[in-house]
């Protein structure tokens, strides 16, 4: 759908091809799609080649999911087995580590949400979203034009995308960096991440459980603590609360159990949020031969479920699984079980999807 709003004082544009992946993943019944000049084919969820590219215009806040996958991404290094096989050959089908973005088009701010491995393909993917027509010319190659990046933890797929803050690549100075005392003193002591803050790369900006961050007038973010394998940092999720819609972004998380017996409630938060991106990391138990998944003890799909079977309609229908291991059937679109999925009114996270913080007459219509 073509969005337009008068007065607009910066043009946002979407260029669908520019960025080299082939393939873009929208779903017919999104709330909300930038994207225009695409063919809607069918129902659910259905993968779409992109036409030529086109622009559109908003002025209103938005989020993007930057990647699907699980920290390796998707096809994984040294993965030879059937999971991966297609998208070895076929570079449309890879998938990028689990990432949004938070876009506020008026200021031309923009916000990451972790620094994966695959920081230089999202960079440039939030680039040509959200291309400031008449600047940039004028603008120095080498700027992140990042307000600030929100860690949720220090696992690999989640922060190493920082080096590329440093002098080797971009070295911007002082980006902001927002971390939990865990992940800032991590940050603060150990090499390479020691350099990014000593040199004046980054700039630690300290946040803490349940305390909300305001980012303008009308934006702010909020970090909640989840359980989860806490080797080096705390992790949280984050909630991002716009002027009339909110989203929650939990890719990583034990259990939803284990956090019910630390006080928390994946029920209450989904509640009250518009759109939840939730840990999928693996479908089901067994999923990967010959290592006790005990160990890596995500929530699997198959569970989340089975819970969120109890939740009413509307609140299953905010839940988009997202972060999959390269094993796990949906990160390939496996039909069984996206079906799976779908029949009890949950969906997946499609990478470059956005989901807008404000309500219009078009997306009210969709919901
Ligand atoms: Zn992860
Ligand atoms: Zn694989
Ligand atoms: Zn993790």
């Amino acid at each position: 759908m073509r969005r337009s709003v008068a007065g607009s004082r910066t043009r946002y544009r979407v260029l669908n091809t520019l960025y080299h992946v082939h393939m873009m993943f929208l779903h017919k019944c999104s709330y909300f799609v930038l994207f225009i000049g695409v063919v809607l084919t069918g129902c659910g969820q259905t993968q779409l080649r992109a036409s030529e590219p086109d622009a559109v215009q908003t002025t209103e806040p938005f989020v993007m999911v930057l990647g699907v996958a699980q920290d390796a991404g998707y096809p994984q290094a040294a993965c030879r087995r059937d999971c991966c096989a297609a998208a070895w050959a076929d570079p449309g089908l890879k998938r990028l580590v689990s990432s949004m973005a938070i876009v506020d088009p008026q200021s031309g701010k923009r916000w990451l949400i972790d620094a994966t491995p695959d920081f230089r393909e999202q960079l440039h993917a939030l680039d040509a979203v959200t291309h400031q027509s008449g600047h940039a010319t004028s603008r120095s190659i080498s700027k992140s034009d990042l307000t600030g990046v929100f860690l949720t933890h220090a696992h690999i797929g989640h922060y190493t995308g920082l080096t590329q803050l440093g002098r080797e690549v971009i070295g911007d100075p002082k980006t902001p960096v927002f971390a939990m005392p865990r992940m800032a003193d991590f940050l603060t002591n150990n090499g390479p991440w020691n350099l990014l803050v000593e040199a004046g790369h980054i700039e630690i900006m300290p946040i803490a459980d349940g305390q909300t961050i305001r980012l303008n007038d009308d934006l702010t973010i909020t970090p909640m603590l989840v359980p989860h394998r806490d080797e080096f940092s705390e992790t949280v999720g984050y909630r991002i609360e716009g002027p009339d819609r909110s989203v929650l972004f939990i890719p990583d998380i034990d259990k939803w159990s284990a956090w019910d017996t630390l006080g928390g409630s994946i029920e209450a938060e989904i509640a009250r949020v518009d759109v939840a991106y939730l840990d999928g990391t693996f479908f089901a138990s067994g999923e990967i031969p010959g290592r006790d998944m005990s160990e890596i003890p995500h929530p699997f799909i198959e569970e989340s479920l089975d819970r969120f079977a109890a939740l009413r309609v509307n609140d299953r229908a905010k839940i988009r699984f997202i972060h999959f291991n390269h094993t796990n059937p949906v990160v390939r679109d496996d039909p069984e079980a996206m079906q799976k999925i779908q029949a009890m009114g949950m969906r997946t996270a499609r990478q470059f999807e956005m989901f807008a913080l404000t309500t219009d007459q078009g997306t009210r219509d969709a919901r």
